[in-house]
Parts: structure tokens; sequence; C-alpha cells
């Protein structure tokens, strides 16, 4: 097998460049070698000797010796230079390169090739002893640094004492005479802690800095960002040996670093920075200040050194040309590294490069435009998730931050507002037209009022998938959850972090697309949801099968979900409605009742409120599919805590403090989540579901009449797991759609159906489908009830358990294709072999995630349901899935 590949000077053994075999970095040297841009010649040695090499225990077998002479020799050829010739050596870098660009690798080692010897050489030919010291220094640090992992402080350490012996600040100070004694002691600093001369021998250098690549492959901070990053052990890495050029040989020489359009912005404007007389490295490592490349950057900037386009204008415009061609030819956005050897232009580099969400909408969009690529590709270059950066506010990227401390990255967006520790008070101050932040050590189901009128919630407990995240990202607030940092005394309404304290009142930000939390206010910037994001939407749509809902309860998050493009409603929580405080004592005495009457007494006064929930939704909907699920929830959530909320509930029901306060005493289940909640509320008191579907039909037939669109409600029952249960809430529906039409002298269509959310139900869905229309599959529930995990709780183990690979990613926010996907194809498949035309849909958290909606797409299901804010994603992932 051949194990080395040549490109430059007119070769390109590797041809097009494969990557799995040479490299990210080989390939993109190969390619561009095989449309003749100046890259210096060289060699890749290929990921497959990695492989052998472990194989064989570290060793290379002597057919590659024999290849890397050979491709040594192609190298002397092209460039007339001999590696390790005393008058006129060859100097070469040796670049390690996987497949995907890897930092925990080895580093590169630049100059290889000098010695004793070759250093006066080198001097002699370049005409230039100071070039020729300073290359032979920064050789021996990078040597013994990467390959022979010596400390490299000391190296430092020589330098700074030499410029301060000699009263100097800068490198470029040094004389070539300096640069010489500076060698002396570097070889002295190896030798001492080494134990063994520097290496005179170049072959022995190359085949040293080879070694060393390949073994950093096995390195353990190479291990540690393949597990983080998901890359497999047995990839391996390649070499690239390739001859120097040199960019510090004076004024007309340079480097630089470059994107073909602007990464953060996506305008199609070249950008980079470059540095006259300097190597490699030196532009990134900040020993001086680089140069703007563009002239309009710099002028932009109001910087004053020329920029490349002024200070070397032919060597620019070739470098430009090569932009050109390399965008055509990779179609994509490069990152590259060039060097101007007295005045020539030489490319060390290209790759697609790494952007913000934002340029990489724009250079999509763009792309397409130009015809650079077609609108399929657009639709597939753009990451899903990251076009949540782009929906919410962010904070101004030129303000100052006064960061308290970091929590998680909850639900993106930014806000600033006043602190407030309770929900009661968030909710009066933000009526009176102030901007809030809800700090709470958790938040509970009390606590959605005031999280709705919150700008902002920040919590000390909990992780990604709490109740204060999932919440948030659901009604599309920033939210910062689990900032350990900070302790909260709710009585006394402070927040401390170290010594710092907030008190209600004072101003935070908060920043929930980072996590951080901030004294003070910081600006925000709006988001466009026009141009670019628009046009990329209209193609989307066009490519998708799946139709979007959105998971919403309030009009507000209705009319938000329309503007981000929902088709209709998947789930409207009713309870979320029962919380506001005009309502909560009424819900609280229909809890609290002993019997019907009661019961009944209670929901008349709930049965308006509803009605008028309903009436403003369906307007918002004008006509399109709404789910509405009747109540779910355990109904301990509701009830009273305080001594005064119970008496007030007391008041309104007529009734006693202390039996009321038994009656919530019998009320108390040891597991809720799997307790008295769901239809086994309906079953229990049907008069409960009987009124809902009340409020829903009368809203219909309400809203039918004033606008002319009739609304198709599809009422939702949860927590089915046997066909009896959904006959008997189906029979309640009826019966009260038939009153509503009767009452009103019109009917309007509806249907009758059921979350799937329980194993059950998943598994007798063939017989569940002869009673219900739709299915919704409920898959938060579904998740804790299929793996037997308590949402709630999982932060405390889950997190151990995707380190250790138990789940590939958290089962809450990616769907378990495996074992939940295979309960919802089994329930889709028994539902439509019973009712071919039966609707389905999901509704959980994961109707958001990009990886659940392909699993969606290809289970055919009808649509995916998401929180207003996540609609977009889920848009451009239904097209992704679809194409
Ligand atoms: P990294 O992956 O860390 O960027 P590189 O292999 O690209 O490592 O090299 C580091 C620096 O050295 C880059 O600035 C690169 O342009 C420069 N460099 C690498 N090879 C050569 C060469 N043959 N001649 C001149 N500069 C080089
Ligand atoms: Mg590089
Ligand atoms: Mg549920």
């Amino acid at each position: 097998t051949q194990y080395v590949y040549r490109f430059g000077g007119g070769v390109s053994d590797g041809g097009a460049g494969d990557k799995n075999l040479l490299g990210g970095k080989g390939a993109n040297l190969d390619g561009m070698a095989s449309i003749g841009l100046p890259v210096p010649p060289g060699f890749t040695i290929s990921t497959a000797m990695c492989t052998r090499y472990y194989e064989e225990g570290e060793t290379f077998p002597d057919s590659v010796k024999g290849e890397v002479a050979n491709g040594l020799i192609h190298i002397e050829g092209i460039t007339g230079k001999t590696f390790g010739d005393a008058a006129d050596p060859l100097l070469v870098s040796v670049r390690s390169g996987a497949r995907v660009s890897m930092p925990g690798m080895m580093d590169t080692v630049l100059n290889l090739g000098l010695n004793d010897e070759t250093v006066v050489g080198l001097a002699a030919v370049s005409g230039d002893d100071r070039f020729a010291w300073d290359s032979y220094r920064r050789f021996i640090q990078m040597y013994s640094d990467v390959v022979l992992e010596l400390d490299h402080g000391r190296f430092e350490e020589a330098l700074e004492i030499a410029k301060e012996d000699r009263g100097y600040s800068l490198d470029t100070e040094l004389s070539a005479g300096d640069w010489q004694v500076l060698v002396a002691e570097y070889k002295a600093i190896v030798e001492e802690l080494w134990g063994k001369p520097f290496p005179q021998d170049v072959h022995a250098q190359l085949w040293g800095a080879i070694g060393a690549v390949f073994g950093s492959w096995q390195s353990e901070r190479a291990k540690v960002y393949r597990r983080l990053n998901d890359i497999p052990g047995d990839w391996g890495t390649a070499v690239n040996v390739q001859a120097m050029v040199f960019g510090n040989m004076g004024e007309t020489s340079a480097t630089g670093v470059a994107f073909t359009r602007d990464p953060s912005k996506g305008d199609n404007a070249y950008y980079g920075e470059f540095l006259i007389n300097a190597q490699g490295e030196d532009v990134v490592a900040g020993i001086r200040t680089p140069q703007y490349l563009t002239r309009a950057a710099r002028e932009a900037a109001g910087a004053k050194p020329a920029s490349m386009e002024e200070a070397m204008p032919e060597v620019y415009a070739e470098l430009a040309r090569v932009f050109d061609l390399l965008e055509r030819h990779y179609r994509d956005m490069q990152d590259i590294e060039f060097t101007v050897e007295r005045g020539k232009l030489w490319m060390l580099q290209t790759r697609s490069g790494k952007r913000t969400a934002k340029a990489a909408l724009k250079i999509a969009v763009d792309m397409a435009n130009e015809g650079l690529i077609t609108q399929e590709e657009a639709i597939l270059r753009v990451d899903p998730q990251a076009l949540d950066q782009l929906l919410h506010p962010t904070l101004d990227p030129s303000a100052v931050r006064d960061v308290l401390t970091k929590g998680l990255p909850a639900s993106p967006g930014a806000a600033s507002g006043i602190a407030v520790f309770d929900s009661d008070t968030a909710e009066k101050r933000a009526a009176a037209g102030e901007s809030v932040i809800l700090i709470r050590v958790e938040t509970s189901p009390e606590d959605i009022h005031g999280m709705h009128a919150a700008r902002g919630i920040l919590t000390a407990r909990g992780g990604m998938t709490s109740h204060a995240a999932v919440v948030a990202r659901g009604m599309g607030r920033p939210c910062v959850s689990g900032a350990g940092g900070i302790s909260i005394n709710a009585r006394e309404k402070i927040m401390r972090v170290g010594v710092r304290e907030v008190r209600e009142g004072d101003i935070v930000t908060i920043d929930g697309t980072t996590g951080e939390v901030m004294a003070g206010a910081v600006p925000t910037v709006q988001p466009e949801l026009s141009g670019d994001f628009g046009t990329l939407m209209v193609w989307a749509d066009a490519k998708r099968r799946l139709k979007v809902r959105t998971n919403a309860e309030t009009p507000l998050d209705c009319r938000t979900a329309r503007e981000f493009g929902a088709e209709g409603i998947g789930l409207c929580r009713t309870e979320h409605m029962f919380f506001e405080q005009s309502r909560i004592t009424a819900v609280r005495q229909m809890i609290l009742a002993s019997d019907e009457a009661g019961r009944r007494a209670a929901l008349a006064k709930l049965l308006p409120e509803q009605r008028s929930d309903f009436v403003e939704i369906f307007e918002v909907m004008a006509g399109l599919p709404c789910t509405i699920r009747l109540l779910d929830p355990p109904l301990h959530e509701f009830l009273p805590h305080e001594e005064s909320e119970f008496a007030e509930v007391a008041a309104a029901a007529g009734l006693d403090v202390e039996t009321l306060k038994r009656r919530a005493a019998e009320l108390h289940e040891f597991n809720p989540m799997l307790g008295h909640r769901g239809c086994r509320l309906g079953v229990t008191y049907p008069e409960i579901y009987e009124i809902q579907a009340r409020a829903i039909f009368e809203a219909a037939i309400e809203v039918a009449e004033k606008t002319g669109a009739a609304p198709v409600p599809e009422v939702m029952i949860p927590l089915v797991a046997t066909k009896r249960e959904l006959e008997l809430m189906k029979a309640v529906v009826d019966a009260a759609a038939e009153a509503v039409f009767a009452d009103k002298g019109r009917r309007i269509e509806y249907l009758v159906g059921t979350m799937i959310e329980l194993p059950r139900a998943a598994l007798m869905a063939g017989q569940i489908a002869e009673v219900g229309a739709f299915f919704s599959f409920g898959t938060n529930d579904l998740t804790q009830t299929t793996l037997g995990v308590s949402r709630d709780d999982a932060a405390r183990f889950l997190t151990t358990y995707v380190e250790k690979g138990i789940y590939p990613k958290d089962p809450f926010v990616s769907l378990d294709v495996e074992g939940v996907g295979e309960l919802i194809a089994i329930a889709a498949e028994r539902g439509r072999a019973t009712r071919p035309d039966i609707k389905l849909g999901i509704c959980g958290e994961h109707g958001g995630d990009p990886a659940s909606i392909a699993f969606c797409e290809a289970t055919g299901l009808d649509y995916v349901s998401a929180s207003p804010y996540r609609v977009p994603i889920a848009r451009l992932a239904a097209a992704q899935a679809a194409l």
C-alpha cells in the first residue's frame, strides 16, 4: 500500500483530496495544488499509516522510510535545495492533520532541517544572518516544546533575560549576533533538560517530528477531545511535511490569515489580518498587532498602519484572485493561511471557515443567490439549533458587562430588569410597567404567572430540563438556571454572590445564551426576522412535508408562533390558564369541593373565563387547527399553602378553614406523576371535562359567527391507557358538544383524540384508534414512563448517564429514538391500521429538536409541535429531514 502522497509543483498524488485518507489539511493542500494554486511542495503521510503505526508497536515499516525519502526528493527537485545540505539547505514544516481539526494534537514544527552547519548556509544564500539565526532559535524552541516536550517556560525566560540585559523591549530589536548567543543558550537548556544534545542529524529531526505527530494521536488531551466530540479513536491522523516558505525575510515578506467572507456578519467581503516580516503563528500569537487586509476594513476601524491592499497591492490582487478560485472550488466560505516570501504569495492552508449563526444564514442565502450552491444546499448549510441565537434579543456585543456569576444557559436570549424574588410581586410590578427578572431558588407550576410577567428568569438550582428551563423555553423567556454561585434569601428579598448583594428593585441582566448573570443593565439588540432569515424559511417551507404547529396557551404566544410561521396549535395546556390570580380561588374551590354540586358551583365561575381564553386563541389562530388538552396535572399542584390562601378559598366556598384543610390533606399523593391526573380526573369528575368542553364549543361558535372563520377544535384527552377511558371521555365531550349545538342552533366540526404518553397506550393504539380521531405523542411523559425516569429528579444522574454513554443524549432533550421511538413507530402503525386517516403529531419538547424531527419525518407523522420560538427551527429541521 501507498502511504505517502506528494503535492506541489504540478504534482497532486491525492487527486481531488480525500479527507479520510489525507486528513483535512493534507486533502486541501492537495486540492489547492491540483487547481494550480501556489502551494509549497510537500507530501502527506496518510492516516492509514497512523493506524498501522499503532498496530505494529509504534514502529515504521521500511517501505514508508523509502516513500518518505522519495517525498523529500520531490521537494528537493522543485525547490532546488537539498535536505541537510550545508550550503543551501532545504527546510520543512511538519504539520499534523486529522480528518477534522483537533486541538489536543501535536502542534506544527517549523524550520526543521536547521543545525549548526545548515544555519550558516541559510545565512549565506539568503544574505540575511539575522533571519537565519532567528529561524534556528525558533526551530530549537518549537522542536523542544512539541517533539521533546521540554518545559517551554525555560526558553521564554532565556529570551526575556536576553532582552532585559540589552535593554530591548521587542523581539525585532535583537541582532543576528544576539540570536546566535541565544541559540547557544537554548542548546544548553535542551542538554540540561533532555540529557542529550539537540539533534543535529536532520533525518533524526524529521523522524522525531513524524513520530511525535502520530504519538500525539493517543495523547490524553487528544483522547479527551475525541470523547467530547464523538470522534472515533481509529480515524488516526495524517502528517504533512512541506517545504518552508519564509514570511520573515524582510519588508517584502509577510504572513497572514484570512476568510473569504466576514465570518461574524457574513458580508461578502474579504476579512483577515497579516503581519510584515513575520512567521507562522505570529499573527495569532499576538506578539505584534496585526494589520488589516483590506483598505476598507482599515478605514472602518480608523487604524493607521497600511493594509495589505495598500502596502503590497500586487500580492493582494493575487490573493483576492485565489480567494475567488477557492470559493468556487470548494463552494463554501474558506478560512485561509498564507505567506508572502519576498513578494511571492504561497498558500499554506484552506478549510471551510467557522462562522456565527448570523453569518451562516447570510452566506448560505448569498451563495444560493450567486448560483454557487443550490437552494437545497443552502437549507442544509444552516444548523437549525443555531437559529435559536438569532430569534431572541441578544446583548450588545460592544457593551461593558459586570459579570456576577455564571449558571446554565437554559433558555436563550438576554434580558435586563429589576430583581424580584416572588411571582406575585413579579406580576404586580410588571403590570405597573416595569421590566422584571424573576429570581427563585427553583420554580414550580405556581410560578407560571410570575414567569409570564417576567422578562427573564434566574434560578439557583435545577438543570437544563428543570421546570424553570422547560417552561421558560416554552414561553420564549431567557432563563439562566442552576446558578450555583448565588444564594437567595427569598424572605429578605436578597440575593448574594460572594460579597456582592442584589436586593429587590436592583437592576440585573441575564444572558440565557451564555448563562451569564450581570449587575446593572446591559443594552440588548433586537433580532431581525426579515431578509435572509425570511428567504431561507420560504425555501425551507417549499421542501418540507411535515406541518409545524406550536405549543401555546396565551394569545400572545399564539401570535408570536404565527409570526414565526406556526400552522396551528399542537398543544394548548388548559391548566396554565388556571393559575391566573383571578381564577385560582375558583379552581381551588373546585378541587376542594366534597361533592359534585360543590364542584359545579366553582366550575360555573370558571366557564366564562375559559370561554374567553378560547375565544381569544381561536381569533388569533383564524381557522387553523387547534388541539386543546383537557385538564391534566395532579390536583395538588393547585392547592393553597398559606393560611391566608385557605381563608380566601373557605370564604368563597362558604366552608370553614378546618374542613378545607382536612380535604387538602386527603388529596396528598405519594407519586402524583403516576397518580390522580389526566383522564383519571375526567373519569372520576366528569363535570370538569364537561365544562371545559362546553367552553371550547361555545367559544368556537362565537368566533365562527363573529369572524366567519370556523375554528376546528381538536379536543385532546390526556394520559389515556385504555380504549374504555377514551370512550367514556369522548362521550362526555360529545354530549357537551350536542348540548351547545342545540343551544346555539349551529354545529361546527371537531375531533376528539388522545395523547399517547403511556407505553400501554402505544401498544394498544390499534384499539384506541377505534375511538380517537388523532394521536399526539406526548413525548415528555412518554419518555418518563418508558424509561421509568422522573424528569424532575433526573438531573442528579442523567449527566453521568450521558457521560458514560448509557444514553447518547439527554432523552428529555433529544428523543430516545431506539426505545421511545420504537413505541411511537408501533403506535403509528397500529393506529393507521385501524384508522388510515388518523392524524399523528408530536407535542413534547422534542417537537423542536432537529434530531427528533428527523425521526418524525422518517416515521411519517403529520406534524410536529414546538414552543413558539422553536417554530422556525422546526420548519428548517423538517425541510432538512425531507431532503
Ligand atoms: P495549525 O493547524 O495549528 O494552524 P499549521 O500546520 O497550519 O498548524 O501551522 C501553524 C503555522 O505555521 C501556520 O501559521 C502556518 O501557516 C505556518 N506554516 C506551516 N507550514 C509552513 C510552511 N511550510 N512554511 C511557512 N509557514 C508554515
Ligand atoms: Mg493552520
Ligand atoms: Mg403529559
